[in-house]
């Protein structure tokens, strides 16, 4: 007989985008993105952090300098790294991502032809980034859906 306690599509490609997040050498934010197509393959992951050959050793992760001494001038969104990083097309596909997408990953998702979002938090719901996302993601007909993870016992599973 086959076990029950087996998880979801929902929480293993949730799970996925949250195991990247953990790459993120960001000190106050983590975020990470899985692309999945119709089959249920994965096609993309990614997680917040710097451009390739930029280090993050000698740029700066902090967020109350000016611009040019800031993350925001540098670094990738886990959204647009997911994207970049696709091993194929993602037209019509769904994105997992632990934080409700930025405008500016909301205007890649929309044209990279991404129709599905599937996020757990939206902790800055009331700010404008969100609402222009909201606008934007409404306009294109990208649906938007607020899963319930749940805790993954990760460690559990590997005994
Ligand atoms: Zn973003």
């Amino acid at each position: 007989m086959k076990r029950n306690d087996y998880i979801t599509w929902d929480q293993y490609f949730m799970g996925v985008a949250s195991l990247s997040a953990l790459r993120s050498k960001d000190p106050n934010t983590r975020v990470g993105a899985c692309i999945v197509n119709d089959e249920n393959r994965i096609i993309g992951i990614g997680y917040n952090g710097f451009p390739k050959g930029v280090s993050d050793d000698l740029f700066p992760w902090g967020n109350n300098e000016t611009l040019f001494d800031s993350k925001y001038a540098y670094v990738v969104h886990a959204e647009a790294n997911a994207i970049l990083n696709a091993t194929s097309s993602v037209k019509d596909a769904t994105i997992y991502v632990t934080l409700f997408p930025c405008n500016e990953c909301s205007k890649l998702i929309i044209q990279s032809g991404i129709k599905k979002i599937k996020y757990v938090s939206d902790k800055y719901a009331d700010t404008e980034v969100h609402k222009a996302s909201v606008r934007m993601l409404d306009a294109a007909n990208v649906s938007y859906e607020k899963i319930e993870f749940g805790e993954i016992k990760y460690v559990e599973a590997i005994k």
